[in-house]
């Protein structure tokens, strides 16, 4: 695909190719172009600029290390690889990226309040902390199944001053409480801006959630070039909704020779309702077909009906029916590749880099490593791969102690 082609995607209706769009109520169809209006003025502006860059260097911690994870290159016996620290963030993971973009906005809008939604939680904590940070009130939708398995980031929302709002409904998960979010929205859009979580939703979101995430592939660039003098042969990065992995591959798109791979939750086998592999299973009879959720045209899990499936995973930040329209793009373009790792294969992952590195992983981007560990061994000595990391397992000590081989908890 040439550069050039790719760096102009979305086109002005906030189409990639035939996803993405804008599908929503009459009532946020103005709110969402006073939100493009602002976000296009902010790019160009270089105070806006300075101020994120300032927040990102000084309140979050970037640039976070290229890693190279020499003792894991050695166990596995093929390609170097190095690990895109996202995890060293502050909040934990990469979310906090675009939460100070947004939240800039937000301000910027003369918004009092944010409204997100989060699944494994470190949305909304990355949310609340920028919320207080910025002096905004905050409320924060999370599903019950949710709350029961990320307590710990449960009372970290509520210790940043934010409300944290359970969900109920449906399978009380990602999917129900983006519903409660828009929902709010909706009775809210003039005192409120929705701080959606990844590069899902509505034009603009898609386009300016991978823009404020953009920064995770700058970085590794100049800083692969630094240490390898090349640019790597592999990518690899967990799909959520997207937007870590977005915000890795974008700076390389226009490189042949580079490769992606997004990796995605194969949960508990390939029958519709046991994983969340949107783009990555083979069988036709996984479930996905392009449709509308959340305001967006892109792959869905559905059953025949086309009523929007239960998923499941281990890791609650890939367990989604929808995936960002960019990546469907990119599948339908052969341009990134997908594919789909099953819960005991990013467990056991998990637990392979923390023995081989001292680095505990979310369970979200241990999907990742699991491909890492089939992959890496089949390439050669000289080749390059980065992996992004990112974020860390605190979350999820609670399930990786039921995973321990000695059965603790
Ligand atoms: C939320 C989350 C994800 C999934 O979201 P994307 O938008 O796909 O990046 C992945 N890893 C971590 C650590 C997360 O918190």
């Amino acid at each position: 695909m040439p550069r050039a082609a790719q760096q102009t995607l979305p086109d002005a209706r906030g189409h990639f190719g035939p996803y993405g769009g804008r599908f929503v109520p009459e009532t946020l169809v103005a709110p969402l172009e006073e939100l493009e209006r602002a976000y296009r003025r902010a790019r160009a502006d270089r105070g806006f600029a300075q101020t994120l860059n300032h927040l990102l260097a000084d309140f979050a911690g970037r640039p976070t290390p290229l890693y190279f994870a020499e003792r894991l290159t050695r166990y596995l016996g093929g390609a170097r690889v190095y690990l895109k620290r996202e995890d060293l963030l502050h909040t934990g993971a990469h979310k906090i990226n675009n939460c100070l973009g947004q939240g800039l906005l937000a301000a910027r809008l003369g918004k009092r309040r944010l409204i997100a939604e989060t699944g494994a939680g470190q949305h909304g904590v990355a949310t609340a902390a920028v919320a207080a940070h910025l002096g905004l009130k905050c409320t924060v939708y999370m599903g019950e199944e949710d709350m029961a398995r990320q307590r710990l980031n449960v009372v970290r929302i509520e210790m940043l001053g934010a409300e944290v709002i359970p969900v109920v409904s449906g399978s009380r998960t990602l999917k129900d409480a983006i519903n409660e979010a828009m929902r709010d929205w909706v009775t809210n859009v003039e005192s409120s801006h929705y701080l959606l979580g990844s590069v899902c939703g509505a034009h603009p979101y898609p386009m300016m959630v991978r823009d404020f995430q953009s920064v995770i592939g700058r970085e590794a660039r100049a800083q692969i070039l630094r240490a390898e003098k090349r640019l790597p042969d592999l990518l690899l990065a967990c799909v959520g909704g997207g937007s870590n992995a977005i915000g890795l591959f974008r700076e390389f798109l226009g490189e042949a020779a580079v490769k992606m791979l997004g990796v995605e939750a194969g949960g508990r086998g390939s029958a519709l309702g046991e994983h969340a592999a949107r783009l990555g299973l083979r069988s036709r009879r996984n479930g996905a077909r392009p449709g509308v959720l959340h305001g967006t045209y892109t792959y869905v899990l559905q059953d025949k009906h086309g009523q929007i499936s239960t998923t499941h995973s281990v890791s609650a930040g890939l367990d989604y029916p929808a995936v960002g329209p960019e990546h469907a793009f990119l599948r339908d373009a052969g341009r990134v590749v997908y594919t789909a790792v099953g819960d005991e294969e990013a467990l056991a992952a998990a637990r392979l880099l923390a023995e081989q590195e001292g680095i505990i992983p979310a369970l979200e981007p241990a999907h990742a490593l699991a491909e890492l560990v089939k992959r890496a061994p089949k390439m050669r000595r000289n080749q390059v791969i980065i992996v992004n990391l990112s974020g860390r397992g605190d979350k999820d000590m609670d399930i990786l102690s039921r995973h321990l081989p000695t059965g603790m908890a």
